[in-house]
């Protein structure tokens, strides 16, 4: 569909004239015969182009038919484009070096260009910048300048199949340069439509004139018998990519089950959360009488302290990143091993802790006890991390948690005291 221009928009005009001013049949003068309008977007403001087109007015001459433009046209922008080359390269390199959405291309151009244009639109462009791209990787001298220094090449060929039932992208990668030499989509994966595959590829290194000095692919039937049958000789190794993951394989379901055990055993956290938040409810004071403030009630310290450890064990019982090398019911074991530890502190620490001399809302009165006792809080980052076999998987530590809430209830808080070692004999 053409563009439409808004009514008040303002061109530049730009004149165009054929850079040959002769007929190269028969001698004579070309004469301007027409004259070719567009209108273009480019990064500096819409363009009115006109074009001056030519033909040799001599009828008898062979070349009289033939209309000439000038070249420097397509400089600008392709046929039949409304935007400017300078547009199409800025559309592909937001949109692949630095991934944006084709709504952020869009307001981005419409903000700073003043370019509105639809979202088919611009994915109609960068659509086409894709096809320039390719043509560009794939252009023989160009392929031939990045394989010079390089004596011979490593092919890999592996097929990306989005959902079952469409069709897989067969892809062919040079490894030596890592380049994507091309990318086919096939029906089936027969044998026979992947031999082609295989023949392109072979024709690519003979136009280079560099022998394949290894293959590599999974153990698909149709890749490992067309290699042996398109490239006699060259070694075959398999991926070892796909070799990795089927050994990772019982590792990952062993971690698997581990995990779920790790999860049944701890249960009840959102009864106690529940618990906590009815006992949190505010109490409404009368008016006129202003509430107790945060350092005078222990109490409500002790339930965020509770809360806080319930969020933590609930964020490591969720953790489900991770590969074979990071299983992640390690991760879980050992983070709950921490808590475990955390709480067990706790328990042990003296009644009576040091004060925090600083504090100026320490009651006189008060029996001491922590500064502040909560679960650790990068538990779920790195603390967590470390793996202590020694240490059997908790069992209930937040229903002891709960259930020590009395000794929660000792302690004392300065208003704005954050926990860490040197203030602390709870802190971890
Ligand atoms: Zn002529």
């Amino acid at each position: 569909m053409a563009y439409r221009w808004p009514d008040e928009t303002v061109f530049s005009r730009l004149e165009l004239h054929v850079e040959e001013q002769w007929c190269q049949t028969c001698g004579s003068r070309l004469r301007v015969c027409d004259h070719r309008h567009r209108r273009v977007c480019t990064l500096q403001g819409p363009l009115h182009v006109v074009c001056r087109l030519v033909h040799c007015p001599d009828r008898v001459c062979p070349a009289h038919p033939r209309t000439l433009s000038p070249e420097a046209e397509t400089t600008l922008a392709m046929p039949w484009w409304v935007l400017g080359w300078d547009v199409v390269c800025w559309l592909g390199q937001r949109r692949f070096a630095r991934h944006w959405s084709v709504g952020q291309i869009r307001a981005e151009l419409g903000d700073t260009y003043q370019i509105r244009l639809s979202a088919d639109a611009i994915e109609t462009y960068i659509h086409r910048y894709q096809q320039m791209l390719a043509a560009r990787h794939r252009d023989p001298q160009r392929m031939a300048g990045v394989y010079a220094p390089v004596d011979a090449v490593i092919l890999a060929i592996d097929g990306l199949q989005p959902e079952k039932g469409h069709e897989t992208l067969y892809v062919v990668r040079e490894l030596v340069q890592k380049r994507v030499w091309f990318a086919e989509a096939l029906l089936s994966s027969a044998t026979a439509e992947v031999q082609q595959l295989l023949a392109q590829a072979r024709t690519w290194a003979e136009r280079l004139g560099k022998p394949v000095r290894l293959w590599l692919s999974d153990k698909q039937d149709a890749l490992v018998r067309g290699i042996a049958a398109e490239f006699p000789g060259v070694p075959h190794r398999y991926c070892t990519n796909h070799f990795l993951r089927d050994v990772a394989k019982p590792i990952l379901e062993a971690d698997s089950r581990a995990k779920v055990k790790l999860r049944r055993t701890i249960r009840g956290l959102r009864a106690i959360e529940r618990a906590v938040l009815a006992e949190q409810h505010p109490t409404v004071s009368a008016p006129g009488v202003a509430p107790d403030p945060p350092e005078a009630q222990p109490e409500a310290v002790a339930r965020e302290v509770v809360l806080e450890y319930c969020a933590a064990t609930r964020g490591m019982l969720n953790d489900d990143q991770g590969g074979p090398l990071h299983p992640p019911g390690i991760r879980m074991a050992e983070a709950l091993g921490e808590v475990r530890a955390s709480l067990q502190r706790n328990l042990e620490a003296p009644k009576g802790g040091r004060h925090m001399s600083d504090s100026p809302v320490w009651p006189a009165t008060s029996t001491g006890g922590c500064a502040v006792c909560r679960p650790p809080k990068k538990m779920c980052a790195t603390r967590w991390r470390r793996w202590e076999p020694s240490r059997p998987p908790l069992t209930r530590p937040v229903a002891r948690a709960r259930s020590d809430r009395h000794s929660f209830r000792r302690c004392k808080r300065s208003s704005k005291a954050v926990p860490t070692r040197s203030n602390t004999t709870w802190a971890t």
